[in-house]
């Protein structure tokens, strides 16, 4: 069984990044600069914009942290994005997800330039990517994308079943897959909550991707022998065994479906690191792009 290493695949992105950046550097060009707009102060999305900003500094990339309150109404941070969208120091920005219940998260998505939308979540972005066009891919999907090509796992012609069909990974990691470009090119089956048999689909997939949101859902007895398996899930359970009081599991069950897997990979240390790697490799592409 061949472990998909999320970190390790994920160091190797960095070093090439920063090497891109060092050379955009003594050419005495502007490095990339990534932004991130953090509105309130949810525990999980202050983590996941503090490692986002710092992997920025470890590339050598130049990244602004924009906090917000959490009480910022809707046309505070619209008038934020503008300022960010026609700012030319800033190549790429984010808005972190979730939003306060009182701001509409649609409006901000297409709130953003399209050049600038280096999470891939405006609609025109989202439409360049179904037809195959140059644009920025969503970074989690893109990140699996790379996490296969970069272990060679062979998709041309197999079966591929995705669980979850959110925006922002299900829905992408089915296109993404389905599309003839290295490395998608199979016959995908997208299924979500009301699917029926789920069972009966996966024990016919070659390669599943699992991007549900439950703990431990896909089992070893929902997968053959030889798949691949690709966990996006990502939740704290409590463990009082751990110092930190909890840990970190996936919507894999590994113990029983590892055993069966060719290449799985594992929580944390999978799809997690690789996500952060695409946000960079999106705005390094947000400077070229822009040439
Ligand atoms: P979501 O809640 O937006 O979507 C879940 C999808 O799963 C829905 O489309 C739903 O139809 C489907 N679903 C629910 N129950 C199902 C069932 N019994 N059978 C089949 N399908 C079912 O979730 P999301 O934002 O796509 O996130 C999914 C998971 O991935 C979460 O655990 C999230 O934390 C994690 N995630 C991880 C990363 C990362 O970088 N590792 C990034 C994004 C999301």
């Amino acid at each position: 069984m061949l472990l998909l290493d999320g970190n390790a695949t994920s160091a190797a992105i960095r070093t090439e990044i920063a090497e891109e950046v060092s050379k955009l550097k003594s050419q005495g060009k502007k490095v990339p600069h990534l932004a991130a707009i953090l509105v309130g102060e949810d525990g999980a999305s202050q983590t996941y914009v503090n490692a986002k900003v710092k992997a920025c500094e470890n590339v050598g990339f130049e990244s602004t942290l924009v906090r917000m309150p959490a009480e910022t109404s809707e046309e505070e941070l619209l008038s934020t994005i503008k300022g960010l969208n026609e700012n030319p120091n800033i190549d790429g920005f984010i808005v972190q997800l979730p939003l306060p219940k009182h701001i509409d998260e649609d409006k901000v998505t297409l709130a953003v330039a399209p050049q600038k939308d280096v999470d891939g979540f405006h609609p025109e972005n989202v439409g360049r990517m179904s037809l195959g066009l140059p644009t920025f891919l969503p970074a989690t999907p893109n990140g699996v994308m790379e996490m296969l090509g970069r272990y060679n796992i062979e998709t041309v012609g197999k079966n591929c079943v995705v669980i979850g069909r959110s925006n922002i990974v299900g829905t992408p990691m089915a296109i993404l897959m389905s599309r003839g470009t290295n490395p998608g090119n199979a016959t995908v089956t997208l299924t979500h909550s009301r699917t029926k048999n789920l069972k009966e689909i996966t024990l016919q997939a070659d390669i599943i991707i699992v991007a549900l949101g439950k703990p431990n859902f896909l089992t070893g007895e929902m997968v053959k022998q030889g798949a691949v398996v690709v966990d996006v899930g990502i939740h704290r359970i409590e463990d009082a065994s751990k110092k930190s009081g909890f840990r970190l599991v996936g919507d894999v069950e590994f113990e029983t479906v590892a055993p069966k897997c060719a290449a799985i990979s594992p929580v944390p240390g999978g799809v997690g690191p690789m996500t952060i790697a695409s946000l960079l490799q999106n705005t390094l592409k947000a400077v070229t792009m822009r040439k």
